[in-house]
């Protein structure tokens, strides 16, 4: 769909009107099927306005390009959080323990 802004030649008259396409338009004009909703004259033209191409309702808008928040980010230089200190405890205690009986 399309939509133009249309000026009645006769009144001025400011009004939109929605149209499959550019030709559709032209072919309604032509037959006198464009007609001013204010006082109904049949002489209608467009407005000196870019027409609107329309978005289709269940379309939906792009895909924002912010970062996902669900993407891990890398923890530079932070503090460790409480197990992980744990953990890397747990692994070096293991690791001198394999270097007391190591040879
Ligand atoms: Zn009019």
């Amino acid at each position: 769909m399309i939509v133009f802004d249309l000026e009645c030649r006769a009144g001025g008259h400011r009004f939109e009107g929605w149209f499959a396409s550019s030709e559709d338009f032209a072919g309604q004009q032509a037959r006198g099927l464009v007609t001013c909703p204010v006082c109904g004259a049949p002489e209608v033209d467009k407005a000196l306005s870019a027409p609107r191409l329309t978005r289709k309702g269940n379309q939906l808008p792009a895909a924002p390009s912010a970062p996902r928040p669900d993407v891990p980010q890398p923890v530079a230089n932070g503090p460790l959080p409480p197990e992980a200190v744990a953990m890397l405890k747990a692994v070096a205690a293991v690791q001198s323990e394999m270097l007391k009986s190591s040879t």
